[in-house]
This record gives C-alpha cells, sequence and structure tokens, in this order.
C-alpha cells in the first residue's frame, strides 16, 4: 500500500506505522502535510504555553541515558527555594502563558509530597486559581499524586521512556526503583485519580529501531493518553550509554525521526496535546517550530531561573541555558508566528481528548 492510501486511513496498523516512520523525500513531506491538516482541523492553530520550572536536579534514579542521575558525582546538585518556584510562577501568571510546569529530579519523601503540595496551593492562590497546573515529578505513591491532585495540580507527564520491557531494561538499572511494572502502574492510577495524563519515549536511542517507535504509538494509543511528550535521544558523556553512542544514528536523523513520530502520532490521536520538546531545540534553533509545522501544539519555555539552567544537564548542548525568561518570551512570540501558529496566551490549552474521553466539558478560557 503507497503512502497515500495509508494517510487517508482511519485506524492505522503497526506495519503502516512503520513505512510512515520510514518515509523519506516526497513521502515525508506527504505524512507532514498531513498532520499539519489534521491539526488545523481538529485543533485549529493555537499553540499553548507552559512555562517550565525545573526546580532541582537532585535525582534518588540512575537511570543510564540521564546527565543528573544519582550516580554521576560531576553535577552540580541544586534546589530552587521555594519563593523563587513562585516567583516563577508569577511570571508565568502575570506573562498571559496561561499554565506552569514543574519538572524536577525524582524524590519520594514525605518531605517532598508536602512541598510540593505547599506549592501548588500556593502558585493557585497568587493566580486566583487560573494558573493550569502540570507536574512532571517522576513516580509517587497514589497517595501522593491524589494530595497534589488535590492541592491543584491537574495535569501529570510521565514518560514511559520505552514501552518495550526489554528495552526499559536496558535503559535501567535492574531494581525495585526502576521498575516498567511500577511506571506502568503509575499511569494507570494518574488517569484513575482525573489527571489529564502524559507519556511520551526518547527518539533514537541505542537499541531501538522503527519497529519499537511504532509499538510506542500503539501504546499511547492503547493507553488512551491525554497528552504526549517525546523528543531525540540525546547522549551525554557521564552517562552508562554513552558507551554505546557508535551505534547511534546521527543526530540530524535522530531529529528527523523525532518530527516523523510526532507527525504519525498526530495521525493517529488526532486530539491529543503534542508538546515540542526541548531536545528538539538543542539539535536545530527552530527545532521547536519545526515541530509545530508537523502536529505539536504545546510549548513549553524554560522559565527556571538562569543561574540554576546549566545544571540541568540531561544531555548536551541544552539550548538557552543563558536566557532569563524575558529574552526567551519574545524570541519565542516571533518564531510561532515563523511556524503559522498563533499563541492561545492565558488559556490553560487543556486536551480536547481529556474532555472526550471523560465527557466533560472543555474549559477554554480557565
Ligand atoms: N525525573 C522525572 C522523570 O524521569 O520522569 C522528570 C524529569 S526527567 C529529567 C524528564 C525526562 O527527561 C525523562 O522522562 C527523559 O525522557 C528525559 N531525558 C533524560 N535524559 C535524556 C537524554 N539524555 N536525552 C533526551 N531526553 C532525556
Ligand atoms: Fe532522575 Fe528523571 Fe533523570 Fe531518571 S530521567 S535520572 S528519574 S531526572
Amino acid at each position: 500500500m503507497g503512502i497515500g492510501e495509508i494517510l487517508e486511513k482511519d485506524n492505522l496498523e503497526r506495519s503502516e506505522l512503520i513505512t510512515l516512520l520510514n518515509s523519506e523525500g516526497e513521502d515525508k513531506k506527504l505524512l507532514f502535510s498531513r498532520a499539519s491538516d489534521i491539526k488545523l482541523a481538529e485543533l485549529g492553530n493555537k499553540v499553548y504555553f507552559r512555562g517550565l520550572v525545573e526546580f532541582s536536579n537532585i535525582c534518588g534514579k540512575d537511570c543510564y541515558y540521564c546527565g543528573i542521575r544519582k550516580s554521576n558525582k560531576k553535577t552540580h546538585r541544586y534546589n530552587v527555594t521555594d519563593d523563587q518556584i513562585l516567583e516563577a510562577a508569577r511570571f508565568a501568571h502575570e506573562n498571559n502563558y496561561g499554565s506552569f510546569v514543574m519538572q524536577a529530579g525524582e524524590l519520594e519523601s514525605p518531605a517532598f509530597t508536602n512541598r510540593i503540595e505547599h506549592l501548588l496551593k500556593e502558585i493557585k492562590k497568587l493566580s486566583s486559581g487560573k494558573l493550569g497546573i502540570t507536574l512532571s515529578l517522576g513516580e509517587q505513591s497514589r497517595e501522593t499524586y491524589k494530595r497534589w491532585f488535590e492541592a491543584g495540580a491537574h495535569r501529570y507527564l510521565l514518560r514511559i521512556e520505552s514501552s518495550t520491557p526489554e528495552l526499559y531494561h536496558r535503559y535501567h538499572p535492574e531494581d525495585s526503583l526502576h521498575d516498567f511494572q511500577k511506571r506502568l502502574d503509575c499511569l494507570y492510577t494518574l488517569q484513575d485519580l482525573g489527571y489529564q495524563t502524559g507519556t511520551g519515549v526518547m527518539i533514537g536511542l541505542p537499541f531501538q529501531h522503527t519497529a519499537h517507535l511504532a509499538d510506542d504509538l500503539l501504546f499511547m494509543q492503547k493507553m488512551d493518553v491525554d497528552m504526549v511528550g517525546m523528543g531525540p535521544y540525546i547522549e551525554h558523556q557521564d552517562t552508562p550509554l554513552f558507551q554505546f553512542r557508535d551505534q547511534l544514528m546521527p543526530i540530524q536523523e535522530r531529529f528527523e525521526l523525532a518530527l516523523k513520530m510526532i507527525a504519525t502520532l498526530r495521525i493517529l490521536m488526532k486530539d491529543i496535546n503534542i508538546a515540542a520538546a526541548t531536545a528538539l531545540q538543542a539539535i536545530d534553533p527552530l527545532g521547536r517550530e519545526k515541530a509545530v509545522k508537523v502536529g505539536a501544539n504545546i510549548i513549553i519555555p524554560n522559565i527556571t531561573p538562569g543561574k540554576y539552567r546549566n545544571d540541568y544537564a540531561l544531555y548536551e548542548n541544552k539550548p538557552c541555558v543563558d536566557e532569563e525568561p524575558e529574552e526567551c518570551k519574545s524570541c519565542l512570540d516571533v518564531r510561532i508566528q515563523l511556524a503559522d501558529g498563533e499563541i492561545g496566551y492565558g488559556q490553560w490549552g487543556d486536551s480536547k481528548h481529556f474532555y472526550r474521553r471523560t465527557e466533560k466539558t472543555i474549559n477554554y478560557e480557565n
């Protein structure tokens, strides 16, 4: 079956997903153009902002790919103060970002749970409930997720990293802290508690083939997720996975494959939110705008206070590490216009899919 016929189908099979992910030249252009049309028809041209604060690189885990893993003794550890986090939230609110994301290394402790719960309540207070809040704080107990939900978080992003258990085990130590089933159960718990639930994978990892990525897309469809954040894997020299760098595809190919994953996912799940990952920008300065052109509808500007940005080094050449939030905002405005998008200022930009899935009424203006 030719690519034209595949793109007209309502439901895509694994082999067809693989064909799309392997597409080149004119076929790739057709894929991108179909994904762009679907996004415009389903969601319009609005792009929503989530102001991101990477508030700590202290992590209890040891994922083999990540520069801030616990065993990397070269990382300078930091923890942004509560006041600085609230300041960043105020910045997001005052600049009409609509939503705020708190991300960090993974810690599981009563003190950490209390801290986040307190911050959530304060952010709701300072924004009179107007700032939408997404969390990306890894695996936690049901009780913790529940407390954070009740304190005001309404979206949660937990990447499955790879939905193939055998691959997952190659990227993580074999212990109870890095258990595939536990991560999966967390995703189900988040959905069950009422969060808009997001997942994602890294693209272009060693040992990963297009067929694995097709399975990742089918996993997202089967899980019926509301949001996806996925981007290229970028190696970091102080991590165990770095030893396999010779097996990686060239970085530009990883970038193109990530765009094809976004476009294919948009065709598969027409009404979900898809984020343009920062890692895309690390490879190509216009990476996020290119992602918006082929199906993404969420941009996550980094508003972490400047002096900490260098230390949240998950991978090499992280972009915008020297910028202050004000500079980021003006630069993004221009860029989104380049990609024919319009920024949905002051709106939460919730996942349409979530409302269809749960039959709730969409809340466009907060
Ligand atoms: N600690 C939480 C967790 O792991 O879910 C949230 C923060 S973690 C840094 C966020 C994401 O960064 C991970 O889900 C992973 O996909 C991504 N990441 C880590 N190392 C990376 C790398 N070398 N290249 C690209 N993405 C990476
Ligand atoms: Fe920690 Fe997340 Fe990095 Fe894993 S990916 S080491 S959990 S910060």
